[in-house]
């Protein structure tokens, strides 16, 4: 038998098995592995946990990619004591994802600038690496989502894709008020999440307040009802981290002089 003949067709078979990893790395791990002087057993099981490693990777990709995030934030760049009023045991503990499997929900709740949506989108972007589906959607996008979707005869659909998902991430209801078609989609969207799909909203309004936006009284009642069910609420009370970050930038020396050159 030729050299190149069992090359050639260990190729054909990883390619055919849909195993780019191993077929990129046997060739050199083999090396390592005479090197090393270790047995085959060991040289199969580096070469499996390559591929199998590369596939959660390219996964995760894909469910980041799915969710629509539009900047990824994690918790690594989130200072805590910028914002002493966060409760930061919490927040690690939501970072374990459990919330996601009893199927319980978050509330995010705080001024503009408090890190909300940062917060928002380091539990999002964790819940996809560890496997849960997830979509990203500020509340007015989604109401318009809803509508758009409706006009089309597309919203059972797209009500579907929704109640798929393992997370709905909600940015930023409060800021901009819904029309009454737009208040009861969503409602019908939080209905159909309850105890399937957990839900994270942020928002600027004290529940007191989800009347305003949301028009009837009685519906804002009864998405409360089903969003608070069972509910970790976060609250950040502090001043605005844009507002310090660019009074700081404002004071730093060199920025202040006028340049010279
Ligand atoms: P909110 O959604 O509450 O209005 P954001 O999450 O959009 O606030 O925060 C505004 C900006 O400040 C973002 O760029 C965010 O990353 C940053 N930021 C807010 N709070 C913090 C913090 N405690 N540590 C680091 N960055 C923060
Ligand atoms: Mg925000």
């Amino acid at each position: 038998m030729s050299v190149e003949k069992p090359e050639i067709l260990l190729g054909h078979y990883l390619k055919q098995l849909k195993l780019p990893s191993m077929l990129r790395e046997y060739g050199k791990l083999a090396e390592v592995c005479r090197d090393e002087g270790a047995d085959y057993r060991t040289y199969l099981l580096r070469l499996l946990e390559r591929e199998v490693l590369d596939r959660e990777t390219r996964a995760a990709e894909r469910r980041t990619k799915a969710a629509r995030f539009p900047v990824v934030k994690t918790l690594d760049c989130f200072d805590f004591a910028a914002q002493p009023s966060i409760n930061q045991v919490l927040v690690r503990e939501l970072m374990t994802g459990e919330y996601i499997a009893r199927r319980e929900n978050v509330l995010l709740v705080g001024n503009s600038g408090t890190g909300k949506t940062h917060l928002l989108t380091a539990l999002a972007f964790a819940a996809c690496q560890q496997g849960h589906r997830v979509r990203f959607v500020t509340a007015t996008g989604l109401a318009t989502l809803l509508l758009e979707r409706r006009e089309e005869k597309q919203l059972e659909r797209f009500l579907r894709q929704l109640e798929r998902m393992h997370l709905l991430a909600i940015d930023e209801l409060g800021y901009v008020p819904f029309s009454r078609a737009g208040a009861e989609l969503l409602f019908e969207v939080v209905s159909r999440a309850y105890e399937r799909t957990s839900l994270i909203v942020t928002s600027n309004l004290p529940f007191e307040q989800w009347t305003e936006v949301l028009g009837s009284e009685r519906l804002t009642g009864a998405l409360l009802d089903r969003l608070t069910h069972r509910v970790h609420i976060l609250e950040a009370n502090g001043e605005s981290y844009r507002l310090r970050d660019s009074r700081r930038r404002m004071r730093r020396p060199d920025r202040a002089k006028p340049s010279t050159d």
